[in-house]
């Protein structure tokens, strides 16, 4: 009886600091889509004031004391009681083991590291940015250390993905990895490449107009959320008030699109969470890895298939009837099928986007084991690049200086983009069995049956279960790269042909 009621207070404390959370959710999207240049120096005093009260609350001793209690009472609780404890105990933990002090001197050397990124590729020289990464190196090393972690890179890979590590993650890369490279140089062996330059010249505000309907029919809820413009696309927010963001280029029309069905992947998942469960283990997702798998799947599986265009060419004509006038439905669709090697990680193809992530799955982990200094790592990243993507970049801007993500100390985040797409095919494999009319249905922009399979057997399930029980539970088997590979194979290899 105490027991029940202990876990009532706990999960009524942990609802509350998800709705703390979310204002400051709340602060970080404006700050992307509204805030007045010359007003960043008060919000900056804002974000310090919000991350100190979330930070008392969420390390009240109330929680401590709930916790202690409700784990000396385990055998009494159900699974998903002990699931919500767990992931409470390990956030608890990481708020209480890591001193406030140190928390804020690397909030604040995060922001300084940033704006040296900035500068170094502007200026193309990895060197200006060196120290800044060794010093988010240390703070990562030490944070592990807090957390009383046996290795540092897996503590991290835990941070974004909980219950993955490092050598789950090397076995399934290692598999995969000569697999792309044979499908790539299928590829890039194959004379006729699509040409996309009739992507050129596409108004802003019929792309928007455009977008905002395959969003809508995507299930995408917009009496909970909304969708702005920004410098970089994401989804932020919470499931009952979900802020996307997109941004337009005249000249790259796919781009918009692309990323939109990307962020509204994120945002079904978000708005499909059980809200009564909100702040514990049952109302979250499960990790980085299964979030990217839902926006992948709407990207790509969904949003470059012949069945998604067959509903969606004849309104992208209408929409954009001069700049399409003469290019045939299978430019078209080759086009937005396009493979090849590009320098840079956010621009590539899906095929190569895997091979990207490689490259820095590498590095990072030889930064950690410390078998590379990051003095050393220009040449390191070129010649990592040359060897698994088979592109060696021009200067440090295309190569090592390209991705933000070191400088805020996001060091282990860069493998769940991979291991999304690993888990999408999977579940796409599995949902097609289910749903055999699943061609029809979209090509008839009909998304309802595929939105209440992802709803019923992903959203809603929260993260009782972590990414690798998780997916043995939805998909009946192991998380295998050949599912990836066999959607590769099956989009790409007729697209790209000898003769
Ligand atoms: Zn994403």
């Amino acid at each position: 009886m105490e027991t029940h009621s202990d876990y009532q207070e706990l999960t009524s404390l942990l609802k509350r600091l998800d709705r703390l959370g979310s204002i400051g959710g709340l602060l970080g999207w404006d700050e992307q889509v509204n805030l007045p240049s010359a007003s960043t120096g008060l919000r900056a005093e804002q974000n310090a004031v919000f991350t100190e009260i979330y930070h008392r609350e969420a390390s009240s001793p109330k929680i401590g004391d709930l916790l202690n209690r409700l784990e000396e009472a385990k055998d009494q609780l159900s699974p998903d009681q002990a699931a919500v404890i767990r992931d409470a105990r390990k956030n608890f933990d990481r708020l209480t083991r890591i001193p406030a002090e140190f928390a804020a001197r690397r909030a604040k050397s995060q922001s300084i590291a940033f704006k040296a990124w900035v500068k170094a590729r502007k200026a193309n020289d990895f060197n200006d940015f060196q120290p800044y990464l060794e010093e988010q190196l240390q703070f990562a090393r030490q944070e592990a250390e807090y957390m009383g972690a046996a290795h540092a890179y897996d503590y991290w890979v835990d941070r974004f993905d909980p219950g993955m590590n490092c050598s789950t993650i090397e076995r399934l890369f290692s598999e995969l990895q000569p697999e792309l490279q044979a499908i790539v140089q299928h590829i890039l062996a194959c004379p006729e490449q699509p040409d996309t330059s009739m992507f050129k010249g596409f108004p802003i505000g019929e792309q928007e107009n455009f977008l905002r309907q395959v969003v809508e029919s995507m299930g995408f809820d917009f009496d909970r959320g909304r969708l702005d413009v920004a410098i970089h696309p994401f989804c932020g927010g919470h499931g009952q008030d979900t802020r996307m963001t997109t941004r337009f280029h005249e000249d790259n029309p796919l781009d918009s699109l692309s990323s939109s069905m990307h962020e509204t992947g994120h945002a079904l998942y978000e708005q499909g969470l059980p809200d009564e469960f909100a702040g514990t283990a049952l109302g979250e997702a499960v990790g980085m890895a299964v979030h990217e798998s839902q926006s992948r799947m709407w990207e790509n599986q969904v949003g470059r298939s012949r069945a998604f265009w067959k509903y969606w060419e004849p309104v992208y004509r209408e929409t954009f009837p001069s700049q399409l006038a003469r290019v045939s439905s299978e430019e078209l669709y080759r086009a937005i099928n396009k493979v090849g090697l590009t320098p840079i990680r956010v621009d590539a193809d899906e095929v190569t986007y895997n091979l990207h992530i490689m490259i820095r799955f590498e590095l990072e982990k030889r930064l950690f084991d410390g078998s590379l200094d990051s003095r050393d790592m220009p040449a390191a990243w070129n010649e990592t690049s040359t060897r698994i993507l088979g592109y060696t970049p021009k200067n440090d801007s295309e190569g090592c200086l390209q991705d933000v993500h070191w400088s805020g100390g996001a060091f282990g985040y860069f493998p769940s983009y991979c291991l999304g797409n690993i888990i999408g095919a999977q579940l796409w494999y599995t949902l097609r069995e289910q749903l055999p009319d699943l061609d029809d249905q979209i090509a008839g922009n009909n998304f309802q049956p595929l939105l209440d399979w992802l709803r019923k057997h992903v959203h809603s399930r929260g993260r009782r279960l972590y990414t690798m029980a998780f997916t043995r539970e939805v998909t009946g088997e192991e998380l295998s790269t050949k599912y990836l590979v066999r959607y590769l194979k099956e989009r790409y290899l007729p697209l790209y042909t000898a003769s």
